[in-house]
């Protein structure tokens, strides 16, 4: 399909993106981020919401930074994948992600404000029409939303990102820059449960980067994924575990790609701690209750019911594998 026409934009620092974010803003046209571009060009040619601007964050200089406690926005998956003073749960995580090809591109912003999917959306242009268009991109229509009709306020497409359960056990914070300045928050609070807001990004703010805490560089863990094919499908399900070597009291679980966000599971985990930790016992009940929390819906390529259940072996597989 034809790429529709945008304006690209191409600053070299934060500041210059942040001050062109404004005068766009200003001006009330609409723009895009690009980074790898693996998902939004993709997305622009099946004119999946196309704005007229992106702006380019791939020249914009030190966005990139690799260590133990901090990775940038623009560090490439690829170099998540080796083992050079990353947290060996995000190169778990990473070498999972897509293809080779795509980790090449793909970004560890772009990866975690990645656009959610739907069965319904995720198709080209005349598909879309013929089926009289859908909420997310109703083309002016008012189309109703084709996996849970009749409401019309909340769209249910799933976040299918790999990295970002990881990055919530290891308790990682965002920090979000814009026209407004930098501020600070947990990944976990960073997604807003809607398939089409995604996250509390504000209009003209991106992601510069992620950190994480010494606690958190001191955790172990694992990640478990439910997909059609290895060698380069989307999470169908995913599950992270991790913990403080020695102390189960400091168990964190996550899931990705069961619902509109990637969530922490602290309920869950602190029924099972209030029993008394009892081996594979706890572990079997933990993985119960967190494979009755999530609610996936029939809009990916797995039925809903067959993810759901896949939780708890994923569930039971990651913590296991953690406290080998
Ligand atoms: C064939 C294929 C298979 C895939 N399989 C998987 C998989 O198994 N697991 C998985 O996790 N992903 C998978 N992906 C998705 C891929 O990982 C993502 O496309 C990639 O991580 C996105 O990074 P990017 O830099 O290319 O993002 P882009 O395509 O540039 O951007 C993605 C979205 O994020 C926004 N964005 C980008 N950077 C920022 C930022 N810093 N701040 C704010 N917004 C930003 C963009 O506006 C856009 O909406 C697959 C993609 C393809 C094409
Ligand atoms: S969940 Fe509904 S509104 Fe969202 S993309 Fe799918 S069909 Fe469209």
């Amino acid at each position: 399909m034809l790429m529709p026409p945008f304006t690209l934009h191409n600053p070299t620092t934060v500041e210059e993106a942040c001050s062109l974010a404004g005068v766009l803003l200003g001006k009330g046209e609409e723009f895009d981020w690009v980074a790898g571009g693996t998902d939004l060009l993709p997305n622009y040619k099946w004119h999946l919401n196309p704005k007229p601007h992106v702006i380019s964050l791939a020249r914009i200089e030190g966005v990139d930074t690799l260590s133990l406690h901090e990775i940038g926005c623009m560090a490439r998956l690829a170099d998540l994948t080796v083992e050079n003073g990353i947290h060996p749960l995000i190169v778990e995580a990473a070498s999972k992600v897509a293809s080779s090809l795509v980790r090449r591109n793909a970004t560890l912003g772009g990866n975690l404000c990645l656009d959610t999917r739907c069965f319904w959306y995720n198709q080209g242009e005349l598909w879309r029409r013929s089926i009289d268009w859908c909420h997310k991109a109703d083309c002016g229509t008012g189309a109703d939303c084709r996996v849970i009709p009749n409401q019309n306020t909340l769209c249910v497409a799933t976040y299918q990102g790999d990295i970002a359960p990881t990055l919530m056990v290891l308790g990682a914070e965002v920090h979000l820059i814009g026209p407004n300045g930098l501020r600070t928050l947990p990944l976990a609070e960073f997604y807003q449960l809607d398939g089409m807001t995604k996250n509390i990004l504000k209009k003209g703010e991106f992601l510069l980067k992620v950190t994480l805490s010494k606690e958190g560089a001191a955790r172990m863990g694992s990640y478990q994924k439910l997909r059609v094919r290895d060698s380069w499908d989307f999470p169908e399900a995913g599950v992270a575990a991790s913990w403080i070597p020695g102390d189960v009291n400091s168990l964190q679980i996550a899931t990705t790609a069961l619902e509109s966000i990637p969530r922490c599971h602290p309920e869950e985990v602190a029924a099972v701690l209030e029993e008394g930790w009892d081996g594979m016992v706890s572990v079997k009940a933990l993985a119960a209750a967190v494979r009755k929390s999530v609610q996936p819906v029939n809009n990916t390529s797995l039925p809903p019911r067959y993810r759901k259940s896949m939780v708890r072996v994923l569930t039971k597989r990651a913590v296991q594998k953690m406290l080998e």
